[in-house]
C-alpha cells in the first residue's frame, strides 16, 4: 500500500469551497493515551481526562474534526487496515457516551514506516493535504473505510527553510504532543498547539477555539 488509510464517518457537502475551519487532532497523546507498543485492539483505548468533550467543544464552535495519526503497525504487518476501523469505532462510541456532539468526521492514517519515504508520514503534510482536499475541493471519498489513498507528490513539496507558508483557512489547527505533528501543521500554513501527551486535547482547547489565538511558534529546522 503506497496511500493512506481514510475513515469518513460523516457525509460532507461535496463541491465548491466549504468555509468551515478544520481543527487536525493528532490521536496517540491527544485523544487517547499512547503506548510504545501500539493500541493493537478497541479494549486497549483509554481516552485521555477530557478529551471528548474538548473534541465536542470545537464543534460546537464550527470545527470540522479530522484525526491525522501515524500508525507504522499496519506496515510492519501486525494487523490491517479493518482492525484500525474496529479501534476507532470503538474510540468514537466512547467519545459519543462523554459528549454527543463530539462527533468526528474523518480519520486518516499514515500505514507506512519512516523507511517507506512515504507523502503521508508525519511531518509530511500529506495527509493534511488530504483533509483539506476532502473538506474544500474536490475529493471524493466512500462513507466508511477508503484504503490506499494517494497523495500527489507535489501536495507534500515543503521548503522548511523557508518562512512558514500560508493556510488556505487561518482558523485551520493542528493539535498534537510530538515535533512531527507540528512540522505537518508548519507545512500547511495553519496554527499550531503543542500539549503534553499525558494531558492531550482538554489542554489547550479553549485556545484553539480562540481565534485570535495565533498558536505556538515553531521553527521546523532552526
Ligand atoms: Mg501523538
Ligand atoms: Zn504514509
Amino acid at each position: 500500500m503506497e496511500g493512506a488509510v481514510v475513515e469518513v464517518l460523516t457525509t460532507t457537502p461535496q463541491g465548491g469551497f466549504n468555509p468551515k475551519p478544520i481543527a487536525f487532532l493528532d490521536r496517540d497523546g491527544v485523544i487517547n493515551i499512547g503506548s510504545p507498543n501500539y493500541i493493537n485492539s478497541p479494549d486497549e483505548l483509554v481516552l485521555l481526562e477530557g478529551a471528548a468533550a474538548a473534541i465536542g467543544e470545537l464543534k460546537r464552535n464550527g470545527y470540522h474534526i479530522c484525526i491525522v495519526t501515524n500508525q507504522s503497525a499496519i506496515s510492519r504487518g501486525l494487523w490491517g487496515p479493518k482492525q484500525i476501523e474496529k479501534i476507532h469505532q470503538k474510540m468514537q462510541e466512547m467519545i459519543l457516551e462523554i459528549d454527543n456532539d463530539a462527533v468526528i468526521d474523518l480519520i486518516i492514517t499514515c500505514p507506512h514506516r519512516q523507511m517507506d519515504r512515504c507523502n503521508c508520514r508525519k511531518p509530511m503534510p500529506g495527509m493534511l493535504y488530504l483533509g483539506e482536499s476532502y473538506f474544500r475541493h474536490n475529493l471524493v471519498l466512500n462513507k466508511g473505510l477508503n484504503i490506499d489513498v494517494k497523495i500527489p507528490n507535489e501536495a507534500v513539496k515543503v521548503n522548511w527553510w523557508k518562512d512558514k507558508p500560508q493556510a488556505s483557512n487561518e482558523h485551520d489547527l493542528i493539535v498534537g504532543d510530538r515535533k512531527s505533528d507540528l512540522g505537518a501543521g508548519w507545512a500547511r500554513g495553519i496554527r499550531l498547539f503543542k500539549v503534553n501527551p499525558n494531558l492531550g486535547l482538554a489542554q489547550v482547547v479553549s485556545r484553539a477555539i480562540n481565534q485570535q489565538d495565533k498558536g505556538d511558534n515553531f521553527q521546523p529546522v532552526r
